[in-house]
């Protein structure tokens, strides 16, 4: 990684948090400040800021006249059953994970964002897939350049292939936590990669995974098996704020990211480590380490994160 050199005006003159430049995601790669970065999706608080966006544009319940399909797949085939929506109400748009569900009155259709999905209630260009029709001539429009996203018909909930083995929402009650802790503390795993484990938690994506461990002052590194007790509850405690946090601010957010008002994401500027490899610490001044874990980009300090 290259030291991010064209930043350091910047930070001799910020005090606690370090203004971001606004990422774009296009064509396979990430601008950053004119230099190639990495591609980021939306996370949880982006897709929570979707949903709660929708719900405000359309005042649901409302009624759902038609779906116009323009393409038959986004990354999956698009089952005709989703017309089975068409003429019934919207009753409410729940979040699991990632998964935006929309539940009508006898069925609910499945939609994920993947890397450039974003719903509009304004037409954009021809990578508008999907139109939702509603009642008083209301519509929405899923745009998806990259089309890794996806418009699903939900079968059945607890058999569905992409929901049915998600873990807990990070909104933890006191027995989910202990019983997460059992199950956590037996693995060898990192911790960096055991709380991005669906199966264990949904919704820590890679820059939320970075940023709680360093606010929790634990190593990527760390084995699971090797936190304590306290150190979880501390972690799952970030994971929570961070996260709140996140949602209120509109999400992380790359210049093509809108939330179902129009709005962009202003969460970038609160990163601490996140794609800030040599960059100094904003706590202690050691420089940030980077380096892949299971594939993906992780960031710490290796002052401040030491246990
Ligand atoms: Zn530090």
């Amino acid at each position: 990684m290259e030291a991010a050199t064209n930043h350091d005006a910047r930070i001799e003159s910020a005090s606690s948090f370090v203004p971001r430049p606004d990422l774009e995601v296009g064509s396979g790669k990430v601008v950053f400040d004119g230099e190639p970065r990495r591609v980021l999706m939306p996370e949880l608080p982006e897709v929570e800021n979707v949903r709660r966006g929708l719900e405000e544009l359309l005042s649901l319940p409302r009624r759902l006249e038609s779906i116009e399909l323009r393409r038959k797949d986004i990354r999956y085939p698009i089952s005709s059953k989703v017309h089975r929506a068409a003429g019934e109400k919207l009753l409410r748009i729940r979040r699991r994970g990632k998964y935006l569900l929309l539940d009508f009155e006898s069925c609910t259709i499945l939609s994920h964002l993947g890397m450039t999905g974003m719903w509009s209630p304004h037409p954009k260009d021809r990578h508008d897939h999907v139109v939702l029709h509603f009642s008083e001539n209301l519509s929405v429009h899923y745009n998806d350049p990259r089309r890794f996203g996806c418009f699903e018909f939900v079968q059945s909930e607890s058999d569905h292939p992409r929901l049915k083995n998600l873990g807990f929402e990070p909104w933890l009650s006191g027995e989910q936590r202990d019983q997460l802790i059992v199950r956590m503390k037996r693995s060898e795993q990192f911790v960096k990669v055991g709380i991005m484990d669906n199966k264990w938690l949904v919704g820590v994506g890679n820059i939320y995974a970075s940023e709680a461990l360093f606010r929790a002052q634990i190593s990527p590194l760390k084995r699971l098996s090797r936190i304590s007790r306290n150190q979880m509850h501390r972690l799952f405690d970030v994971i929570e704020s961070l996260l709140e946090e996140a949602i209120v601010s509109g999400g992380t957010t790359f210049r093509d990211y809108r939330n179902a008002r129009g709005e962009m994401g202003q969460f970038q500027n609160f990163l601490r480590v996140y794609d800030r490899a040599g960059e100094p610490c904003q706590n202690c001044g050691s420089k940030i380490r980077e380096r892949a874990l299971a594939g993906r980009s992780t960031y710490w300090c290796p002052k401040c994160q030491r246990s």
